[in-house]
């Protein structure tokens, strides 16, 4: 036993963390890194401590398992029922400390109203953070999304005093009184890599030291407490000065992850950190060689020596994983099961709320404390019990009450909220008859994605100004699952909820560069949705191939329709597109242009030419959801007219002549009149009964019109 080099590294300690401190500029002085009680004489050697770390990661404001833009429950996500696997954790696990990592404050309809709608008070506590708070979590970092709601509210909700020129406390600085303090829960927020433009210190404190008294067995199989110094740092994704350039350039900078680490971990060391755990808000990026500047760095955290722990996130994946279809297969240094990168123990707990990370090291005594690798377990706890098989539903865990309760008041606020509109329009947006012309819910989605790419270029990569903007919206709700299963936003007041109607998936708007030879086979592959037809064929032919989902129907459209292509459905798929054109004249299969999609198209979901394996040349990975650009979009241009809005095609079926037989297509009983509204005026009633199964009426379509 060296009862005196111990008593020696407390004292360094607190000299080391108090200039930590002062160099960060943090005015916050509820130091955890300050013993409580005076740290015990001596360890004996030999002795042992299991300690589960438990993490969230890109919560996102999922308070509760609850759908805000379809006004209903989802239980496939949410804090509420997070908070059963923490609880059964602890239970499960003598010593426990659990970190949030990042993008918590922001992601749903309840976030916005919380701080742009009705900004939550200075004296009052958003309500992920009451949760939280609730919850006894001992550290968060920042994510990206921190940053979405501007410097001042972030200074308020976590009441940090950033030390920036002209930054406050969000309402505080209103509030007559200049309140100093604002309510905050009661862990520290630590993030080591975005530093104040003017002085280049962190505007959170860079890392803590936490002390805690954790319950071990000596040597003999006695159980002891023994006090334990966990130091705790954060890492935000570099990229954040792009993503909210408007709410940091001038403020804030951001500098590199494993430059961050190498600066810090030794201070924390030297603080009296038996071991440090990095809360890092970026992905596992292992393909990509390391850059100060990348977005997924958190792989490279491994090689930083004095890191034990890694909790990562950002990219919405799982980590470890059993499936061999995971992202991470393949990347150096990764043991994707066990969930090691370079033998660090490393985790990533998905989203909303829906997985719990815990990585449970197991110390040994030796003249400080060691790690033991070989002993170390690192799981993902998912709240899903079992999946949907069938007809059956999901079964998740049970949600916890006390968390449920206490966000109520917000919760039914934020319905109210959703339920206001947000502009009007003056015609039916549907997707009825979308797969014979009717852009009539399409338009709107690709002309707000138009109107922010042309705004963010504008702002931050006027290189891009030349190359022409076009944009792809798909309709996802196509009928597959019955007469409800397509868009139908009734004329009249448009809600915030009705964006959900208009845009079902949760995606984030993403551009990608190709050449007009890939916006050509980019609308090949649109086209395979339909069944090649003869035009000889007496008998009626289905004119949709079910097997090629809706939402990979791209339509793709340019600002005053300047695109313009006909659909050959006569000739076999690949070879379709004919009268291809752009501002009148030929598209140049040479020319480069931008496509605004989303993340999923971007990613190669559905495989399409050119994105394919994630292989395009993606120019923006936007931090905002595609809804969410729909919805500005919508408050910005609040009234909705047919003739702007709703009628203009990009796309018709080529004209043929006279056919021999019907070509026929299912749709919604009774909606005809809609098609002709929104200028499809080729379509006509072909067989009204509801199909017993789909509960769909046939109509024909006259491709000689
Ligand atoms: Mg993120
Ligand atoms: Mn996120």
């Amino acid at each position: 036993m060296k009862p005196h080099v111990r008593k020696i590294f407390a004292l360094t300690a607190s000299f080391a963390l108090v200039a930590g401190l002062s160099a960060c500029g943090g005015d916050d002085d509820d130091d955890d890194a300050t013993p409580e009680t005076p740290p015990a004489a001596s360890i004996p050697q030999g002795t042992t401590l299991d300690l589960a770390i438990l993490a969230t990661t890109d919560l996102h404001a999922n308070v509760l398992g609850y759908d805000y833009y379809k006004l209903a429950e989802d239980k496939s996500y949410g804090v509420d029922r997070t908070a059963t696997l923490i609880a059964n954790a602890r239970k499960q696990n003598a010593n426990t400390l659990l970190f949030d990592n990042g993008d918590t404050i922001q992601g749903t309809a309840l976030s916005d109203y919380q701080a742009l709608v009705s900004p939550v008070q200075c004296s009052g506590m958003i309500a992920i953070y009451k949760q939280m708070k609730l919850l006894s979590y001992d550290a968060a970092t920042m994510g990206n999304h921190e940053f979405n709601y501007g410097l001042p509210f972030l200074s308020q909700i976590t009441n940090v005093d950033f030390g920036l020129a002209g930054i406050g406390k969000g309402t505080a600085q209103t509030n007559p009184a200049g309140a100093k303090d604002c309510a905050a829960p009661e862990f520290p927020f630590v993030s080591a890599n975005v530093v104040s433009a003017a002085t280049k210190q962190p505007i959170f404190k860079p890392w803590v030291v936490l002390d805690r008294t954790f319950k071990a067995t000596d040597a003999s199989g006695n159980a002891i407490d023994v006090p334990l110094k966990v130091g705790v740092i954060g890492f935000a994704p570099p990229p954040i000065m792009q993503w909210d350039k408007a709410n940091l350039e001038g403020h804030v900078e951001v500098a590199g992850w494993k430059e961050s680490a190498a600066r810090y971990v030794p201070e924390m060391k030297a603080a009296g950190a038996d071991l440090v755990v990095a809360l890092a808000h970026g992905g596992i990026d292992l393909a990509t060689a390391y850059s100060p500047d990348m977005e997924n760095g958190a792989g490279y955290l491994s090689q930083v020596p004095g890191i034990d722990a890694l909790i990562t996130g950002h990219q919405h994946l799982l980590f470890p994983d059993t499936n061999a279809k995971s992202q991470f297969v393949g990347q150096p240094g990764i043991e994707l099961e066990k969930g090691l990168i370079n033998g660090v123990p490393a985790v990533q707990a998905g989203q909303w709320g829906n997985n719990l990370g815990q990585i449970t090291l197991k110390l040994a005594y030796d003249q400080g404390w060691q790690v033991r690798k070989d002993a170390t377990q690192v799981q993902r706890i998912s709240t899903r019990l079992t999946a949907q098989s069938g007809s059956t539903p999901a079964t998740y865990v049970e949600p916890d009450a006390a968390v449920q309760q206490l966000v109520q008041a917000e919760h039914a606020a934020t319905i109210d909220y959703v339920k206001t509109p947000i502009g009007q329009s003056q015609f039916d947006m549907a997707t009825y008859y979308a797969l014979a012309g009717d852009v009539s819910a399409l338009q709107v989605v690709n002309m707000a994605q138009i109107d922010y790419l042309t705004d963010y270029i504008a702002k931050n990569s006027p290189s891009y100004a030349g190359l022409p903007i076009l944009s792809a919206a798909a309709p996802f709700k196509g009928g597959r699952n019955g007469p409800g299963d397509f868009t139908y936003v009734q004329q009249g007041n448009i809600a915030i909820n009705n964006a959900a109607d208009l845009y079902l998936y949760p995606n984030t708007l993403q551009v990608v560069r190709v050449s007009g030879d890939i916006v050509r086979q980019w609308l090949e592959k649109t086209a395979e949705q339909f069944k090649q037809i003869d035009p000889a064929q007496v008998a009626p032919q289905d004119l949709i191939d079910t097997s090629f989902p809706t939402f990979n129907f791209d339509v793709l459209y340019a600002a005053g329709n300047a695109l313009q292509y006909e659909i050959d459905v006569t000739q076999p798929k690949g070879s379709r597109i004919t009268a291809l054109t752009y501002n009148g004249a030929p598209l140049d299969l040479t020319a480069q242009f931008l496509v605004v999609t989303n993340n999923y198209r971007a990613s190669g979901g559905g495989d399409f030419p050119g994105l394919a394996g994630g292989k395009g040349d993606i120019v923006l990975q936007a931090p905002d959801a595609s809804r969410d650009v729909l919805i500005s979009y919508i408050k910005k241009n609040p009234t909705l007219d047919l003739a702007t809005y709703g009628l203009d095609r990009s796309w018709r079926f080529k004209q043929l002549g006279a056919l021999a037989g019907p070509v026929v297509f299912a749709s919604v009983p009774g909606t005809l009149a809609m098609a002709a509204a929104h200028g499809v005026n080729n379509v006509s009633v072909y067989d009204a009964t509801p199909d017993a199964t789909t509960q769909l009426s046939r109509y024909a379509l006259d491709l000689s019109l």
